[in-house]
């Protein structure tokens, strides 16, 4: 049978509509279910859509950016996913000030804003989110973050439908954490940047692609950091030093290169996934005394296999 919710949103939106999408391919951690709907976004009319179905079916939405920083539940989320395609794709360079479109892939975007002699922001090379999900988790590495450059957001609000510009004292950005609502979808972002060396950026960005293959399981599925760093100390020196690396719960391992990564192998499932997360957080709690916080973000409902984490990190 048609979802009439797929058949509205296919009849009211230009970009493409899924029903019943796999969302595991969308994530970095390639485990989890389907989306009832997804809907690729190519401009506001198509948020509009999914603002006003999702309002009269009573569904709700979620923004999925590159899914480097998210776990799917394996029964997957009965909601109307939206990512943004390449109509949120865009960058404007002038005088210092950088305007991009949210869909932009950071990665990428550090390379040109280095070309073009801008410094300060290389360290987004080896964050492989978008900007609209850098922008709502203030992701940052060797000593940048979003903060650091942003001066206003453009958002979508999905509950009114109405674009607004969002300065950046109100965005209340802090650690790996943002105070956007959650209807808001970041469409574009304005960055202040310093004018730097081309040539001295570059050789910034290739020495950090060159620490980030050394030290972490680039070429295996994970979510980078699982866990934010406690203050004062390093989530992964604290899951190293309780003995996890190369821990396992079915498909996902503690990996055995950097402990605050959780790689998955074919098979795996959120569950898995969920399941080691836990048994972590209650090991290192129990060793350390310190309670780790998961950065990974979750979209429906994620199952721990609490049996599992009540036989401890070793048990098999
Ligand atoms: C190998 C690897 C290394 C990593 N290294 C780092 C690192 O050094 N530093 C760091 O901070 N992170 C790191 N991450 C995590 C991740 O890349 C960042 O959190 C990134 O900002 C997530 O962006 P995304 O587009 O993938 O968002 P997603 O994972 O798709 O979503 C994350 C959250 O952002 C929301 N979101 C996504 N797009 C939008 C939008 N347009 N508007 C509003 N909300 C949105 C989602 O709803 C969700 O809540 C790493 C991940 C991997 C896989």
């Amino acid at each position: 049978m048609t979802d009439p919710v797929h058949a509205e949103l296919a009849a009211a939106c230009q970009g493409r509509v899924v029903a019943e999408a796999p969302l595991a391919a969308l994530t970095t951690l390639r485990v989890g279910g389907p989306a009832r709907v997804l809907v690729t976004a190519e401009h506001d009319g198509d948020l509009e859509a999914v603002s006003a179905v999702c309002r009269e079916h009573g569904l709700p939405w979620a923004v999925i950016g590159r899914g480097s920083n998210l776990l799917v539940a394996d029964a997957g989320w009965p909601g109307v996913a939206v990512v943004l395609g390449r109509g949120y794709r865009s960058l404007e360079m002038a005088a210092g000030q950088v305007v991009a479109g949210a869909a932009e892939p950071l990665p990428s975007l550090a390379v040109r804003i280095a070309d073009a002699g801008y410094g300060g922001f290389a360290w987004a090379c080896a964050v492989p989110g978008t900007l609209g999900g850098a922008v709502r988790m203030n992701a940052g590495a060797h000593g940048g973050d979003m903060a650091s450059h942003l001066t206003e957001v453009e958002v979508f609000r999905l509950s009114s439908a109405t674009r607004e510009q969002w300065p950046l004292s109100a965005l209340g950005l802090s650690y790996r954490h943002s105070e956007l609502p959650d209807d808001a979808v970041v469409v574009a972002a304005t960055m202040a940047l310093e004018a730097a060396d081309p040539e001295q950026v570059r050789a910034e960005i290739a020495s950090i692609r060159a620490w980030r293959r050394a030290h972490q399981p680039l070429n295996e599925p994970n979510c980078g950091s699982v866990f934010t760093n406690p203050p004062g100390d390093s989530a992964g020196r604290l899951i190293d030093r309780t003995g996890l690396k190369g821990c396992t719960v079915g498909g996902a391992q503690v990996s055995e290169r950097h402990a605050n990564f959780v790689v998955t192998r074919r098979g795996a499932t959120a569950t898995d996934v969920a399941t080691l997360i836990a048994c972590v957080v209650a090991e290192v709690e129990r060793t350390h005394g310190v309670r780790l916080h998961p950065e990974v973000r979750r979209l429906g409902a994620v199952e721990v296999d609490e049996a599992r984490v009540a036989r401890g990190a070793g048990a098999s």
